[in-house]
């Protein structure tokens, strides 16, 4: 739990200056002759008798220094102003100690914006709750913390640190500049649960997601993202690396004919892991009695790769390919496909592809025959990591992915669209 420490300089009540003055007025700014705001001289006495409301006092800043209020909406200065309070600015924290500046803010009447406006406050005061450097210090501790941790240790509400977790994330933004991407990945997030997807594309050079969108990942949701780069950028791109979707495809051929088409080792493999996954269930349903026991909860020991799994887990998992055949051979049939991202000529990948295919002759494995067919159509796409111009550091996608997954788990329950945006757009960029 933290303490609460209020660093209040020894402040006069009427102080001309923002932060504090240590030991009370100087000389030169000490008004002879206190006055009421209709111009009626007062003893300095009879104004503290009578509590001279801090709040509603109207002023001028002939007595204190000749110091101007600005308008903090247009600008103009005015030598008079409406009303003034103190209030409490929340600082950078000092070990467990909270730390308040404290000021005074004045309101002043502009004419120009015919009304009572808030004064323009000091640069590093980003409005009269807290300055700008301790808005940075929250949204940088949000970077690695969930909202709800960051509230708790700092005794700030949730929603003051969600706003300035999401300033801080479009200044990140802001800097970050327009993407002019050549290489760029394009992939499908589910947010929620069932069948609402967006769409996030990233640029593989730079190591980055540039747009997060669309209402689902259909070719109008992937035009938005063509909309978003513009003509002139869209022909400069190269190369779009992508799932066997349609619609990516289409909408890829119509807004950058020139771009050469990938479809990568991530999403090939996802489609081989559903593939494995099907067979998985149809033999749970065939089967039943002790051997249907072997299948139970087996899901993600199947889909895992191999060197991840440990102890029991393991053995289950070698059991269940001793008791089923058909698991056992599909199984086997999935590991060994990777083996095709290793060939450097498209030739002897095509050799590769054509013999996994031919095993799977008399197996009955319906999804995996379903899988072989896709990739005979899709085969230019895949080939083309052959090519040496498209060698790009296609772990990146991967790596995406898992990284958005934290962050949904993260903000699960938080449904709130613009902010899993902001987190997903600026997950990669550096700190301010
Ligand atoms: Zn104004």
């Amino acid at each position: 739990m933290l303490k609460a420490l209020f660093i209040r300089h020894k402040m006069p009540v009427e102080g001309t200056q923002k932060f504090g003055m240590i030991g009370g007025w100087p000389r030169h700014a000490k008004p002879a002759v206190w006055r009421t705001h209709t111009g009626f001289p007062v003893s300095d006495h009879w104004r503290r008798c009578r509590g001279y409301s801090v709040t509603r006092e109207r002023g001028s800043s002939r007595w204190y220094g000749g110091e101007k209020t600005v308008c903090g909406v247009c600008g103009t200065a005015y030598r008079t102003w409406y009303d003034r309070r103190r209030r409490r600015a929340r600082d950078l924290p000092c070990g467990e100690h909270r730390i308040y500046l404290d000021l005074e803010v004045r309101r002043v009447f502009c004419r120009q914006c015919d009304g009572v406006k808030r004064e323009r406050l000091e640069d590093f005061l980003e409005n009269a709750l807290h300055t700008k450097r301790f808005a940075r210090y929250i949204g940088k501790r949000c970077r690695g913390s969930s909202i709800k941790e960051v509230a708790e240790e700092q005794c700030l509400d949730w929603h003051t640190v969600k706003r300035l977790e999401m300033q801080y994330m479009r200044e990140q933004l802001e800097r970050s500049g327009k993407p002019r991407p050549q290489v760029i990945g394009i992939d499908e997030i589910s947010v929620r649960k069932g069948h609402e997807y967006r769409i996030v594309v990233s640029d593989l050079e730079k190591h980055r997601p540039i747009w997060f969108g669309g209402a689902d990942r259909s070719e109008a949701s992937m035009d938005g993202f063509y909309q978003f780069l513009g003509e002139k950028q869209s022909r400069r791109l190269r190369l779009a690396v992508m799932d066997m979707w349609k619609p990516f495809r289409n909408s890829t051929a119509r807004n950058a004919p020139q771009a050469a088409v990938l479809f990568d080792k991530f999403h090939v493999m996802r489609h081989l892991g559903e593939a494995l996954d099907k067979v998985r269930k149809a033999e749970y349903a065939r089967l039943d009695g002790k051997s249907r026991t072997f299948i139970k909860g087996q899901k993600y020991a199947l889909l895992s790769h191999p060197q991840n799994l440990k102890g029991t887990a393991r053995k289950n998992l070698k059991l269940l390919l001793a008791a089923n055949k058909r698991l056992n051979t599909a199984y086997v049939l999935k590991e060994s496909f990777g083996q095709l991202w290793d060939y450097s000529s498209e030739a002897w990948a095509r050799k590769f592809f054509d013999n996994w295919r031919a095993q799977l002759n008399w197996q009955r494995l319906a999804p995996y025959e379903k899988f072989a067919e896709m990739l005979d159509r899709h085969w230019a796409g895949i080939a083309s990591y052959c090519k040496p111009e498209n060698k790009v550091a296609l772990g990146f996608v991967e790596g995406l992915n898992n990284k958005i997954r934290v962050i949904q788990r993260r903000a699960y329950g938080l449904h709130d669209e613009e902010y899993l945006k902001l987190k997903v757009l600026t997950c990669t960029l550096p700190a301010l």
